[in-house]
């Protein structure tokens, strides 16, 4: 079952509005086991409509449109495809009362123009919109939604309904395993798990998120036992740089741990100056165990606030393995996180020296501190700062509760 999608809209083209419309659909097809191919951007130009729709009737046998059925004369995906469909475009008695009923609750006048929002290619099944004019109508294997994004979400299942069940297809729903990965390069993790993958119908993909690596596996859900497989297989030869799976976030999977463990966490920042403290406090239910949070920025603050102690300053520095293990001196609680390092360049400091962050952790009396040099600019560097040292306190706090009931055993 191929699947091609058309936006159409000149403002998607020059970046005047984001396409979530594709993304929505994406989602609600997958579920039903409908595979997009392509996906196209085009204009507001009936010759470019056209050229779009030719490239897809070759390659697809659902063509799905979104955009330009407004009442305005920039709205002309109707023409067109009543143009490349060789269909004249109709209205319908029973959806021109409607239409005009829904003006007159509005208080608003019905226009000629408006007619231009009920029209149809002739023979279309239409589909009706609870919450604006056009409705979205389906013929010849091509759908066609309004652009309006609380439309679109109002029509869509009622399309997909409709088109399965005339379809007569069995549905295989699109299956996906995703494993965030950290630690490890994207070129290095494909190395070490690409035998895994030589099942016909199973496509992986790396994609980069926040200061990770998703590796993806998509299928459909008959094949949901060989990817049970495949996972154990990729947990043996990944170990513990696999942070966690499908929508599990690595603040999730912080509060899932604290909350297993029962432990209560306190973070000292200087370079991310409480972005680390407020991802946290972002996780609902927190409180129970998130003691505190403080922003050391300057030296004297590490001294007076965090126990930093002045001889480890003078000697090893602001940005050391040293001084972030200490920041964490004053701390009572189970677990601690400590960031300090050099986001951008400043007076006096070398260029290779931006991006050096040490991220020390502490879980129950084990003390860890390790050296990044993150790449980007000054929010980057902070912002992956703060995901790498949530990532090494989960991974940190998995080891010792591993070799604990280990121990227990
Ligand atoms: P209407 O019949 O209500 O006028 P339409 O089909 O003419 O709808 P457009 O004029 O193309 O729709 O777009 C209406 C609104 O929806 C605009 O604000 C537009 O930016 C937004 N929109 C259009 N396409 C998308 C998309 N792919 N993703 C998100 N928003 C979109």
């Amino acid at each position: 079952m191929t699947t091609i999608i058309i936006l159409i809209g000149t403002e998607l083209l020059s970046g005047a509005t984001l396409d979530t419309n594709s993304i929505y659909m994406a989602k609600e097809l997958n579920k039903v086991g409908i595979k997009i191919t392509y996906k196209l951007t085009v204009g507001d130009k009936i010759e470019d409509i056209i050229e779009a729709l030719k490239f897809a009737k070759d390659r697809a046998q659902l063509i799905i449109l979104s955009g330009g059925l407004g009442p305005t004369d920039d709205d002309l995906t109707k023409k067109a495809l009543s143009k490349f469909l060789g269909r004249k475009l109709i209205v319908d008695a029973e959806e021109l009362e409607e239409a005009k009923n829904k003006f007159k609750k509005l208080d608003l006048e019905f226009l000629d123009k408006n007619l231009k929002e009920i029209e149809k290619p002739k023979g279309a099944y239409s589909i009706k919109n609870d919450v604006g004019i056009a409705p979205a109508f389906y013929v010849d294997d091509i759908a066609v939604f309004p652009g309006v994004p609380s439309e679109l979400k109002n029509m869509f299942p009622k399309f997909l309904d409709y088109y399965i069940k005339q379809s007569g297809k069995e549905i295989d729903p699109i299956y996906i395993k995703d494993f965030l990965i950290n630690g490890i390069p994207e070129s290095i993790i494909e190395e070490k798990v690409k035998e895994f993958f030589t099942y016909d119908g199973i496509e992986y993909e790396f994609l980069l998120k926040n200061n990770g690596v998703l590796l993806r596996l998509q299928t459909t859900e008959k094949n949901k036992k060989i990817v049970e497989k495949i996972r154990e297989k990729i947990y043996n030869r990944l170990g513990n740089h696999i942070i966690s799976e499908d929508d599990e976030n690595i603040l999730e999977k912080l509060y899932n741990l604290m909350e297993k463990e029962n432990m209560t966490l306190s973070v000292v920042e200087s370079c991310t100056g409480g972005l680390l403290s407020s991802k946290i406090v972002s996780i609902e239910g927190i409180s129970k165990y998130y003691k505190e949070g403080i922003v050391t920025y300057s030296n004297s603050s590490k001294l007076l606030r965090a126990g930093v102690k002045e001889e480890s300053l003078t000697r090893y520095s602001a940005v050391s393995s040293e001084v972030a293990k200490e920041m964490l001196s004053n701390i009572d609680t189970d677990l601690g996180i400590a960031i300090t390092g050099y986001a951008s360049l400043s007076a006096g400091l070398d260029e290779d020296m931006v991006g050096v962050v040490y991220i020390a952790t502490k879980v129950g009396d084990k003390l860890n501190c390790e050296r990044y040099k993150f790449l980007g600019d000054r929010d980057t560097i902070r912002e992956k700062a703060v995901y790498q040292s949530l990532f090494n306190l989960c991974r940190k706090m998995e080891e010792v509760f591993r070799s604990e009931h280990r121990r227990e055993d």
